[in-house]
């Protein structure tokens, strides 16, 4: 990484202002969805606290937080080699809960096949996926999430939470890594 992370990024595909602008229609529609019900959100950690810290304080309904580990890409990869690995588990039982699964990025999906197949064991009364970006090119297993943040086309991204090789999380904006950084 160079010493001025804005410099590896390639292109800038979402400023700070159009994700805060897209996080508040996604918490008004969510809270009409989920009004009475107190629901469980669930941020897949790590890339997915910065989405979630945002997203929870665009609901204007009572909501509870959790977090679940999981590492699907080992250290420098930029895909997923389909192996997914649990490094954090709930701490609360979500069973009969309204389950909110939030993640960052939809890319193959088999991150979220295997949380769903998961949680399901669990027995919440209902579960669906909010995930900030969907990458459908890319997809393996069949992954249906009822809010969706932004489309993005077949590139690596980084900034506001997602990273690469644990840096660029803190960026505001989300971008296209340059691809001489990982290659
Ligand atoms: P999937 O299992 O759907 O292939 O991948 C999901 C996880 O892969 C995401 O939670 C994210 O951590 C990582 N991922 C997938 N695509 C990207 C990307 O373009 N940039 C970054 N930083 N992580 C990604």
């Amino acid at each position: 990484m160079s010493s001025d992370m804005h410099k590896d990024v390639g292109k800038i595909l979402f400023t700070e202002r159009k994700i805060r602008r897209r996080i508040q229609e996604m918490g008004t529609q969510m809270a009409a969805d989920y009004k009475g019900k107190n629901p469980m959100m669930v941020a897949v950690l790590k890339g997915s606290f910065v989405f979630m810290a945002d997203l929870v304080r665009a609901m204007d309904i009572p909501c509870e937080i959790e977090f679940l580990g999981v590492s699907s890409y080992e250290g420098k990869a930029t895909t997923n080699t389909g192996a997914v690995r649990l490094t954090k588990d709930l701490n609360t039982d979500i069973a009969d809960r309204h389950v909110i699964v939030v993640e960052d990025i939809l890319d193959s999906g088999l991150t979220l096949q295997y949380l769903m197949g998961y949680l399901k064991n669990r027995q919440p009364a209902s579960m669906e996926i909010c995930t900030l970006l969907d990458k459908p090119e890319r997809r393996k297993a069949e992954v249906y999430a009822k809010y969706k943040g932004f489309t993005v086309p077949d590139a690596f991204v980084v900034g506001y939470g997602l990273d690469y090789d644990e840096g660029y999380r803190n960026l505001p904006y989300i971008g296209v890594l340059k691809p001489e950084i990982y290659e």
